[in-house]
């Protein structure tokens, strides 16, 4: 089974447009949805998530129709929303008892299990009997994921699961994820380019509603080899540098500018090659968009 959507297109009421003609082929494993902030990325996830509609084009999950058979689409998906909300005063098991009766569980005895292994899962056992008000930004996390597990869902979104946690608990969050990318279209939806080289098989890059990229991030940063050149140079000389060169990002190291530059041939001789990475990919894709947007 496989996601697919076709031309899918949204233009909010204010005229943004936050979605272009979008093509995807997401298969079964970690797809990375790659974008900057305002690229289209939560307009997207909350449409295949049923909770929001397109203006036109069409989304199939194997052979459901997401945009019209919505309650079918419900019963398999996962979804770990951006701003998950959790309700302080009440325990992680409880809430997820709750949650799993709401999605159907009616047996007692059946829906202890689940939530039992589920807790197992993502390592909140010890402290099920916590509020969820006490918990870190971590354990919200993981206690999102195990709400969204409930139900052996075949469909599972997040969107933008790792902002604002700690190293400890990405690394964390990564693991649990990875574990439960096998049989399932997992959809990690980020802003930060680390997720996807760690975690996913298959991704695409958005920028202003279109996909400039999509495949597998090994094949996308190959494509890239031969064509990344260092150099280090002073802050005042930047705006140079953008001028003359395809400049596809600036870092400030122990107080210099290094600058990455896109180029078929080494631009001049006090450039290095460099070995490319997907946070180049990102950045060649971005900028180009952009640029493109800007002439
Ligand atoms: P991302 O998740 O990649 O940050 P979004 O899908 O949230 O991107 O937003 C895409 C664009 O649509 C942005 O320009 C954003 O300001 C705009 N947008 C998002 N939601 C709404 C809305 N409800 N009404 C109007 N504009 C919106």
């Amino acid at each position: 089974m496989q996601l697919t959507i076709s031309n899918l297109s949204k233009t909010y009421t204010n005229g943004v447009q936050a979605l272009k003609s979008v093509s995807l082929t997401i298969p079964r494993g970690m797809f990375g949805l790659l974008g900057p902030n305002g690229a289209g990325k939560s307009t997207l996830m909350r449409t295949i998530a049923t909770l929001q509609e397109a203006d036109s084009g069409s989304i199939r999950l194997g052979e459901v129709d997401v945009l019209r058979e919505k309650t079918t689409v419900r019963q398999v998906l996962g979804y770990l929303p951006q701003e998950f909300g959790v309700y302080p005063k009440i325990t992680a098991e409880s809430m997820l008892d709750h949650i799993a009766t709401l999605k159907g569980i009616a047996n007692r005895k059946e829906r202890k299990e689940v939530v039992e292994a589920l807790l197992q899962k993502v390592n909140l056992h010890q402290v099920r009997r916590k509020n969820l008000g006490t918990f870190s930004g971590g354990m919200k996390q993981r206690f999102g994921i195990a709400q969204a597990l409930i139900g052996n869902p075949q469909l599972i979104i997040v969107d933008e699961p790792t902002a604002g946690l700690d190293p400890a608990e990405r690394n964390r969050f990564h693991n649990l994820l990875s574990e439960i990318g096998e049989n399932t279209i997992v959809i990690l939806s980020t802003h930060i380019v680390e997720d996807v080289t760690n975690l996913c098989s298959s991704m695409a890059i958005i920028c202003l509603g279109e996909v400039v990229a999509q495949g597998n991030p090994a094949s996308l940063v190959e494509a890239l080899q031969g064509k990344v050149w260092r150099r280090t140079i002073d802050k005042a000389d930047l705006p140079q540098y953008q001028q003359m060169y395809r400049l596809i990002s600036t870092q400030l190291k122990a107080g210099k500018t290094q600058v990455h530059v896109l180029s078929d041939f080494a631009p001049d001789s006090s450039f290095t090659p460099v070995e490319a990475d997907l946070e180049d990919v990102y950045f060649a894709k971005i900028t180009e968009k952009m640029n493109v947007v800007t002439v």
